[in-house]
């Protein structure tokens, strides 16, 4: 999506910065910004209530750069950014120019300035639980992350029954997936996901034993990532119906990037086998 609104040298008065003068006495920001939405509902309408409303974002810009404040103005760029993408669903992304002309570094300069980009991720999340009130673990993970303001539940899949594999004797699993809109890097997901299921009495005894909830990381948008604590794709997803099927009940088309097949086509190569 290429469509964007900008917004070119809002002049803020706030108080970022590591001295105490510029904590105390404030200075001057400037802000540019590219609001990354499908304009085309707007344009076709023209209707201002389908139209994000500059007046109103360069209010609530102003609004929170002078409130949250921060040393770094790498800081503050993030935090602007994630403020609009938290208050506005309909952008997508964010990219950020933040300008500080009044830098104090006692040597003449026009700006020092910062720019960076935020944007919307979509995650698929493999859910599972076999010990305890089961659908209790799944519907505490889809809770959490729907509470949790980096993230918004898209979609949850039907929980479905399935046999354990592997050799530990064990009770059946319950098994789902969600679609999830979310901020967070893979590895800050991945840390959010280990919280959740700590929060649910996780413990590791026996690899692949019983669990009150693992979450896995399936899908993040179509990254592959491979290094000591993450894999995405998830490595096992291809071969497991109890992943494929949830997820294709979903989202039939989310594709594996590393196979560059989709969820329903995995799922019947599985069944044919
Ligand atoms: P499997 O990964 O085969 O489903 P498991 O879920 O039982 O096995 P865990 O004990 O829950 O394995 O996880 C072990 C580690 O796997 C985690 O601490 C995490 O660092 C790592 N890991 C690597 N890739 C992923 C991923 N995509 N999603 C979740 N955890 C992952
Ligand atoms: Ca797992
Ligand atoms: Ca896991």
């Amino acid at each position: 999506m290429d469509d964007c609104i900008m917004i070119d040298n809002l002049v803020v008065f706030a108080n970022h910065g590591v001295y105490k003068e510029e904590k105390t006495m404030g200075q001057r920001f400037v802000i540019s910004m590219k609001l990354y939405a499908d304009l085309y509902p707007a344009a076709k309408s023209d209707d201002l209530t389908k139209a994000l409303n500059y007046a109103e974002i360069c209010s609530f810009v102003t609004k929170f750069t002078q409130t949250h404040r921060c040393c770094l103005i790498e800081a503050a760029a993030v935090n602007i950014a994630d403020a609009l993408l938290k208050g506005y669903p309909a952008i997508d992304r964010v990219e950020i120019t933040l300008k500080k002309p009044w830098a104090p570094i006692g040597l003449p300069l026009d700006q020092a300035a910062v720019h960076l980009t935020r944007s919307r991720h979509r995650a698929y999340i493999g859910i599972g639980s076999n010990l305890g009130d089961k659908k209790g673990y799944l519907d505490l993970a889809v809770r959490s992350l729907d509470e949790d303001e980096n993230c918004i539940v898209r979609r949850v899949s039907d929980y479905i029954v399935t046999k354990p594999v592997g050799e530990v004797e064990q009770d059946d699993f319950l098994n789902g997936c969600i679609e999830l809109d979310t901020l967070y890097t893979p590895h800050e997901l991945l840390d959010r996901l280990h919280e959740i299921e700590n929060a649910a009495g996780r413990t590791r005894d026996i690899h692949w034993g019983p669990r009150t909830l693992d979450l896995d990381i399936l899908l993040y948008d179509s990254e592959m990532i491979h290094d000591e604590t993450l894999t995405i794709p998830h490595p096992e997803m291809h071969k497991r119906t109890f992943v494929l099927e949830p997820l294709s009940q979903i989202a039939p088309f989310a594709k594996n990037p590393v196979l560059n097949k989709c969820a329903a086509t995995l799922l019947e190569r599985i069944k044919q086998q």
